[in-house]
């Protein structure tokens, strides 16, 4: 993949739809002048780097890890949550956050479920 990837997409994959929930609230937030002209809306912004946890704590402090921004938005026609963007974020490992806080049981169980990308919060 190259380093600087980013891809946006403006249809729903499922049915073609252009029409997006959240962007169009933001366009009647525009128009009413209360957000900036070129000012965008997502549902979900999640921002990380792609790293083993079992391998982290090895990874010198300054390395360059692959990193992603994704952004969604819900089709309107058919309820599909799709990405509108994906950008690569590369990111040199810093020093971890002070505290961790761990997650409860029931959120480990959730996570134990989920297979999905690793996000790492405040450590950038
Ligand atoms: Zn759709």
């Amino acid at each position: 993949m190259e380093k600087d990837f980013h891809r946006e997409f403006y249809k729903c994959p499922q049915c073609g739809s252009e029409d997006r929930f959240l962007e169009q609230l933001a366009g009647e937030v525009r128009e009413r002048g209360l957000a900036e002209k070129d000012w965008k809306f997502h549902f979900q912004i999640v921002e990380g780097v792609v790293v083993d946890q079992t391998k982290a704590a090895a990874i010198p402090i300054g390395s360059e890890l692959p990193g992603f921004g994704i952004m969604t938005d819900i089709c309107m026609d058919c309820g599909c949550i799709y990405a509108v963007d994906l950008t690569r974020i590369d990111k040199k490992r810093s020093l971890p956050p002070a505290q961790i806080i761990p997650p409860n049981r029931s959120q480990r169980r959730r996570d134990a479920r989920e297979q999905g990308p690793q996000i790492i919060i405040g450590n950038n």
